[in-house]
This record gives C-alpha cells, sequence and structure tokens, in this order.
C-alpha cells in the first residue's frame, strides 16, 4: 500500500514565519485541512507520516525542518497543504478564486491525480485553477519522493471563505484523500457501529428507533432516546445486526445505535 507524508505549510498561526492571513488563517486552516487528508488516507489503508512543523526559527528553517522530516520517510508522494492569497476581494464579488496545484516537474501519476484532486475540488464548488509548475519552491525541489503542493483556495477571497466554511476542512481533506487514493473512503456511522460495537460498548439510541429484534419494529419511546446504554451482546437477525442493550432488556438494531 501507498504511503504518503503530508504537511500543512509555514509555523503555527501566530509565530514567525506563519502563512496568510485574511477572512481564514492559512497556518491554522493548512493544519485542519492536512489532518483531514491524513486521517482519511489512513482510513483509506494509507500509510501516512505528518511532517507538519511547528517550531520553525525562520521561514527558511521551517522548510529545512519539513524536507528533513519528509525525506526521513520512504514515500510515494509527498503533499504540502497551503492556502493561497492575493485576490484581495472583502466584499465577496460572486467569483471564487479556486484551488490550485503545484509541482516541480509532470509526470502521469502526478497528472492524474491532480486532475481527480480537481475534479473533486470542483465538487465543492471551488474554481479548479489546474496545475502550476515552479522549479524553485524550496520544498519541491528537496523531497526525496515525488511532490505536490496544494493550495486549497484564497485567505483573501470572500467567495473562498464562505465556500470554505460551507464544505469544511473535514470534508475537504476527505474528497482529497479520496482523489489521491483513487478510491472512496467511507466513514458511514453504519460501519463505525459495526466494528465497534461489542458486549461492553457505550451507546445511545437514535430518536425514532425500533426495537424488539428486526421483525417486530415497535418504535423506542423518546424517553429512552438520547440516554447512555450497555451493549451486552450483538448478533446477526434476518441480515441485521442488532445489539441486546442491557437497561432494557432489549434487541435493537445496531443501525439506531450511536456509539458514545
Ligand atoms: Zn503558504
Amino acid at each position: 500500500m501507498a504511503k504518503y507524508n503530508v504537511h500543512g505549510g509555514h509555523n503555527p498561526s501566530g509565530k514567525v514565519a506563519c502563512g496568510a492571513k485574511g477572512f481564514l488563517d492559512e497556518s491554522k486552516e493548512d493544519r485542519a485541512v492536512a489532518k483531514a487528508i491524513i486521517k482519511y488516507l489512513k482510513k483509506g489503508g494509507a500509510t501516512v507520516y505528518n511532517c507538519t512543523v511547528d517550531n520553525g526559527t525562520s521561514k527558511n528553517d521551517v522548510l529545512k525542518k519539513i524536507c528533513a522530516k519528509c525525506n526521513a520517510h520512504n514515500v510515494t508522494l509527498d503533499i504540502s497543504i497551503h492556502l493561497n492569497s492575493g485576490r484581495n476581494d472583502k466584499k465577496g464579488d460572486k467569483k471564487n478564486g479556486g484551488f490550485e496545484v503545484w509541482a516541480c516537474s509532470w509526470n502521469d501519476s502526478k497528472r492524474a491525480i491532480v486532475k481527480r484532486c480537481g475534479k473533486a475540488m470542483e465538487k465543492l464548488g471551488f474554481t479548479n485553477r489546474g496545475v502550476k509548475t515552479s522549479t524553485s519552491l524550496y520544498y519541491l525541489k528537496r523531497t526525496k519522493a515525488p511532490a505536490l503542493l496544494f493550495e486549497i483556495c484564497f485567505v483573501d477571497d470572500k467567495d473562498d471563505y464562505l465556500m470554505y466554511k460551507a464544505a469544511g476542512a473535514d470534508k475537504i481533506g476527505k474528497v482529497l484523500a479520496e482523489a489521491i487514493l483513487n478510491k472512496s473512503i467511507s466513514t458511514t456511522k453504519a460501519s463505525k457501529v459495526v466494528s465497534k460495537l461489542k458486549s461492553g460498548a457505550k451507546v445511545k439510541i437514535k430518536i425514532g428507533a425500533k426495537y424488539g429484534g428486526a421483525a417486530s419494529g415497535k418504535t423506542i419511546p423518546s424517553a429512552y432516546t438520547g440516554k447512555k446504554y450497555t451493549v451486552t451482546k450483538v448478533q446477526k437477525n434476518n441480515n441485521q445486526q442488532e445489539a441486546l442493550i442491557k437497561q432494557l432488556n432489549s434487541w435493537v438494531p445496531t443501525k439506531y445505535l450511536a456509539i458514545v
């Protein structure tokens, strides 16, 4: 399985050599997006190293430390997350600045990944500014593995800001991770419940839940929903997974349970 280095660019917000600031704070958001990408790449089965640097003493020192972290692992791809600036659209002109990806050189594999990433961002509403080439960016030149630098959107464009807030860093991270891996990553509550529900699990019952096993289907009174219960057993019944709730001595389909 593929291995990746991912980092949020610059030093943390408020420190020397931190990122750009506008409606969005680059250092804060690049870390949030990087974190989400890492989370979803891992969910998708990849090995991922977080190469974000939080203790640089200068711009150059941050870059040096990022490359040192990246080059400590043998990976398929290095990914750097940034937010762009320079639109200076304070009022919102209904035009979205958008997403672009930088590399120092291009091959089919990088192009394919970036194409999918651009499409995924377009789906969220962002303009796809496509690929840019730079042979002078320190990070792109000095990583051992092929490297890509993502500019998610513009910090100083109100339209980008609103779109970013509507999508959220987690969702952006998810669609980018899926584009990188070229597969969808399941995050449904059902799969979470199935994998984590076992004897002793603490759960809440969702509103509108049915009980009494798969067949009976009586609605659980709302007085029981929202309280914390304990699972004592999990079984399959008529192709449906259900859990025995200790306090109610009743079987409840696991799709109606949320782990707390
Ligand atoms: Zn940046």
